[in-house]
């Protein structure tokens, strides 16, 4: 299970994959990349090797300088095309890869039923994307940080919407996540490996921190949103 995230002027596709391939280590049974393109966010995602994945997308790449890549260890819900990440919400301007295990999903997952959500996986991640969207009222700091409150569990987060395409959000709750900082690119990543060949300024966020991402900046603060701040680690080994 591995996340890895792009904000930049380079093609996102190739650095996600790049990424996913180096965190393969962990273990995975599917894969997905969600990327901004001209006709706003586009997901691609297969049951099976990261090959299944780049052989989908070799044919019909998705062209955007934005995104974020996943690969799934299935906790919830069978290795399967509609269960792996990212998972949307029913608008589909939200868009959302997660590590680790929302534990009150189905009782989210019940109220929002109620509300008249529609749920095409049998993941917990899917509740995530649907709480953002429930939560969104013109800042998706604030409504990722109003969703998480909810939930409770391990998550590491990588979070885009179609309302902010220029802001990668990320969080990190017992589930690990790194940002690297590169010049006018940032990144996301489980682990460093990911993303060494770009950058090796890395911020390494703490349990209940999560960072705003932007081509030029990235913020840090709580999940409760008190900014903070951190010095960068440098990574001086190669792998
Ligand atoms: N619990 C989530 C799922 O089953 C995420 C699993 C993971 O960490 O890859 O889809």
């Amino acid at each position: 299970c591995g996340i890895v995230g792009y904000i930049g002027a380079r093609q996102s596709q190739p650095i996600l994959l790049e990424g996913l391939k180096k965190l393969e280590y962990r273990g995975y049974d599917s894969a997905g990349i969600a990327v901004f393109t001209e006709n706003g966010l586009e997901v691609t995602k297969t049951v099976g090797r990261l090959a299944n994945l780049e052989g989908r997308l070799s044919g019909d790449p998705l062209r955007g300088t934005v995104g974020i890549g996943h690969t799934r260890w299935a906790t919830h819900g069978k290795p399967s095309d509609v269960n792996s990440h990212p998972h949307t919400d029913n608008s589909l301007k939200f868009s959302v890869v997660h590590n680790g295990i929302i534990e009150n999903y189905l009782e989210l997952k019940e109220e929002l039923v109620q509300q008249g959500h529609r749920f095409l996986s049998e993941t917990d991640t899917e509740v995530i994307s649907h709480l953002i969207a429930v939560e969104y009222e013109g800042d998706i700091v604030k409504a990722v940080q109003k969703a998480v409150r909810k939930m409770r569990g391990a998550f590491a987060l990588g979070v885009l919407t179609e309302h902010e395409p220029d802001r990668l959000v990320a969080v990190r709750y017992a589930s690990p996540l790194i940002i690297g900082v590169g010049n006018g690119e940032k990144f996301i990543a489980s682990d460093i490996p990911a993303i060494l060949e770009h950058t090796r300024d890395i911020y390494i966020l703490n349990d209940g921190e999560m960072a705003v991402l932007t081509r030029d900046s990235v913020e840090l603060m709580t999940i409760e949103g008190n900014f903070i701040s951190k010095d960068i680690f440098h990574v001086d080994w190669d792998l």
